[in-house]
């Protein structure tokens, strides 16, 4: 039950999501305990056979036609996911980028023989899915990547180093941003897919250590004179892939708005019961006026930031949803995000510092959503060039 004063929207009210939504909850609990994650966060990655148990359950591919073994759904089945990822606290399962953002790239810009290759693959966790696009040199400005892909015979190679990549260490299927033409500016960049299993020149570099997200492998990845065969590029023609990105980009910044406002619900949940708890000067915490205050603020812009949220997903739906509203999306929700997390933390005083609570390790997971995906002042430029 949400702590929001928001009713579920009608699309997201129907009997076979909220089934959906008890299944996946449930598999939470079953194979991702806080015990289970917390082991994750120690080793910096999540158990490989993870992403078996989530494709034996069919949560793997949820938006994926059945025709390539997905489970035929819509965006409405990742948006429960990444609810129940943010709610039950499964942070660093990069299940989301596997399903919600690397498979719908070919899902879009696949050949039919591409798709018959590598979804039903990814839907059984056989593959897991990583992008890579970032590169030490080059983040916001993708234009100025430097991994190349040289044409030659039948075959493209490889070259060039890439880094904070989600999934970096278990990824088996990786979508590598190249240029194909380094002269032809946005329409050189073309998207090669590299199944890394016995593939030469690849290596993986450091799982970094990061402020949060322990569980999360973000990794580099080195391309060494890495070939695949031509008909590894994504699609049928080369240039397309800043095309192929700019097309996607709505929904992978939606998808971090609604992570983040799951987020905010399950620290507004966690904090209200505390306050009720614990006790300071012989009343509860929540009896002095400024943890009703503060809390009130943030259940009202709790609510407000979901109310938008629904919009949007309610246009992504419709297909209507542009990339200025779905940056504003990811910008806004993601700062609140970080207030609110911020000030309930505040209410926990000094627990609230301890990594054993779980608000100290929101607070520290939530801080990177204002920066992947597009950092939060790159959405601003999108959105103000509609002014
Ligand atoms: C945990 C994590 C996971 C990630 N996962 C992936 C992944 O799976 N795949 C992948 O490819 N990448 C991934 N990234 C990379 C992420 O998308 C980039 O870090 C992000 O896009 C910013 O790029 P950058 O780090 O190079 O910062 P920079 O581009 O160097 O930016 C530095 C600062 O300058 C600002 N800035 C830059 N340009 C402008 C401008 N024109 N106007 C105003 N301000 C500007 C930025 O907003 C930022 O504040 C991940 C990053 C992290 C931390």
């Amino acid at each position: 039950m949400s702590v929001l004063n928001v009713e579920k929207p009608a699309f997201m009210a129907e009997e076979d999501i909220a089934i959906f939504e008890d299944a996946v909850g449930k598999f939470f609990d079953e194979h991702a305990s806080e015990t289970t994650v917390a082991k994750w966060r120690k080793n910096h990655c999540v158990d490989r056979d993870m992403w078996t148990k989530a494709g034996e359950a069919g949560l793997l591919g949820l938006s994926t036609p059945e025709q390539y073994g997905g489970a035929g759904g819509d965006y409405r089945h990742e948006v429960v996911l990444m609810e129940q990822l943010g709610l039950k606290g499964v942070d660093g399962f990069g299940i989301s980028l596997h399903n919600a953002i690397v498979m719908p790239y070919i899902t879009h810009y696949g050949t039919e023989e591409q798709k018959q290759r590598w979804l039903p693959r990814l839907a059984t966790g056989e593959l897991v899915a990583a992008i890579a696009m970032t590169e030490p040199g080059a983040g916001s400005d993708l234009q100025a990547i430097k991994t190349t892909a040289k044409k030659v015979g039948n075959q493209y190679v490889i070259n060039g180093s890439k880094t904070f990549i989600t999934n970096g260490q278990t990824a088996n299927l990786i979508i590598v941003v190249a240029k194909t033409d380094a002269s032809a500016g946005a329409r050189g960049t073309s998207l090669l897919v590299v199944e890394t299993d016995g593939a030469e020149g690849f290596e993986r570099g450091r799982n970094l250590d990061k402020l949060g997200q322990e569980a999360q492998d973000t990794s580099e990845l080195f391309f060494n004179e890495v070939k695949v065969p031509t008909e590894n590029l994504l699609g049928t023609d080369e240039g397309q892939g800043f095309f192929q990105l700019m097309g996607q980009l709505p929904q992978e910044r939606l998808n971090i708005a609604v992570q983040g406002i799951a987020t905010i619900e399950r620290a507004l949940a966690l904090t209200i019961a505390y306050v009720k708890e614990r006790k300071a000067f012989g009343k509860a915490i929540l009896d002095f006026q400024n943890t009703q205050f503060v809390l009130a603020e943030c259940k009202t812009e709790g609510t407000v930031a979901r109310v938008f949220v629904n919009h949007c997903i309610e246009q992504h739906l419709a297909g209507k949803l542009d990339a200025a509203t779905a940056s504003m999306a990811k910008y806004w929700v993601s700062d609140l995000e970080n207030k609110i997390v911020d000030r309930c933390l505040q209410l926990f005083g000094g627990f609230g510092f301890m990594n054993e609570y779980p608000i100290a390790r929101m607070y520290r997971d939530s801080r990177v959503q204002r920066i992947y995906g597009g950092t939060n002042e790159i959405m601003k430029l999108l959105i103000a060039r509609t002014l």
